[in-house]
């Protein structure tokens, strides 16, 4: 049985999401300890149940230590079983990690996958339903699955209670491909959502990012929402090239003004043009399981963050595969699979 070390590199949810992933694809059994031994408050919280709840789930996995708080957990997988599946976290933990944590091996499961998914959908620290899809499954879907998304209704913290809904048709074998260039920039988008807060907070957002970015108004877009279960404002900056669409994000806050709220994706969105790369962080780790699985491809990103070589290191242990990274300048590095 695999041993893995939870406190290892950035010592967070990420290794327990990965260990789970590719125990399902592998059929590796693997004994995690010391669960997220890197943060302040250490084992596993809801969110994590849920994803180790859906993983036993669809892959008739054997589970001791799942519980809240655990710092321990041995995972031993059966079969994966495609099917219709329906996982709901009960609070506002992110429902969008629990697809990360299933999605590996339903890529590559021996028939199609209904999901739906409860709990949040916009939440800090975590691919926002619109990063999943525009972003990162419009990646994936040129590795020759095709996987849809589809938004019942957005879920913020603390409320929760979103809901979204996944079609995800398998492959055999999934296909690397390059990602080395950005390609043209064909759209910018600036788009301000708020559920059940003054409509002001968008605009004052919108109008912030269009003087930083020295945009024009068609590139602005204030969204209400009237269907979520409580308040929430999230405004995201979306960068379409011709290789891929990137998208920063940033939640507002209670006591924190909407135009510093805004300021985090201007410097983000800003970072990204500066480094001339078309990978930004967050994709970049995300796309390490699926690259791996495929076991080959290349993509080019920022410096390495030690999210992104903590996650290298924990696929390793669960594939034989190279992964390597060359450091191109200060600000970007390209990761080969072979
Ligand atoms: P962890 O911090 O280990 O729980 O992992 C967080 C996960 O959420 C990683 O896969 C990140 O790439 C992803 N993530 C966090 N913030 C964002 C964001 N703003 N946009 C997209 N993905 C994100």
């Amino acid at each position: 049985m695999l041993i893995i070390d939870g406190s290892f590199g950035e010592g967070g949810g990420q290794i327990l999401r990965t260990s789970l992933g590719l125990s399902l694809v592998t059929g590796t059994a693997f004994r995690i300890e010391k669960i997220r031994g890197g943060r302040k408050s250490p084992g596993i919280l809801r969110q994590h149940l849920t994803a180790i709840n859906a993983a036993a789930k669809i892959g008739q996995a054997e589970v001791v230590g799942a519980s809240l708080n655990s710092q321990q957990l041995t995972f031993i997988p059966k079969k994966v079983l495609a099917g219709d599946y329906s996982f709901a976290i009960g609070t506002a933990g992110s429902a969008t990690l629990v697809l990360q944590t299933i999605l590996p091996a339903l890529l590559l499961a021996d028939g199609p996958t209904n999901l739906i998914l409860e709990g949040g959908t916009h939440n800090p620290a975590a691919p926002p339903f619109d990063f999943l899809e525009k972003t990162f499954l419009k990646q994936i879907n040129r590795m020759g699955v095709n996987v849809t998304l589809e938004l019942v209704r957005p879920g913020f913290y603390p409320a929760g209670g979103g809901q979204f809904k996944v079609n995800i048709k398998p492959v055999k074998k999934l296909l690397g491909f390059e990602l080395t260039s950005r390609g043209e920039i064909i759209s910018r988008r600036a788009r301000a959502l708020v559920a059940s807060l003054p409509t002001e907070i968008a605009d004052r957002e919108l109008s912030f990012i269009a003087q930083r970015m020295s945009w024009d108004k068609s590139c602005l877009h204030k969204e209400i929402i009237n269907n979520s279960r409580g308040p929430g404002n999230v405004v995201f900056i979306e960068l379409e090239s011709e290789n891929l669409t990137e998208i920063f994000t940033a939640f507002g806050e209670r006591g924190v003004r909407a135009e510093a709220v805004a300021d985090e994706a201007v410097k983000e969105a800003r970072h990204y043009l500066a480094a001339g790369v078309p990978v930004g962080e967050y994709l970049a780790d995300q796309l390490l399981i699926p690259f791996a699985l495929a076991g080959s491809g290349v993509f080019t990103t920022f410096g390495l963050s030690l999210h992104t070589t903590t996650n290298i290191e924990i696929i390793k242990k669960f594939l034989k595969v190279n992964i390597n990274t060359k450091q191109l300048g200060k600000l970007s590095t390209t990761i080969e699979i072979a």
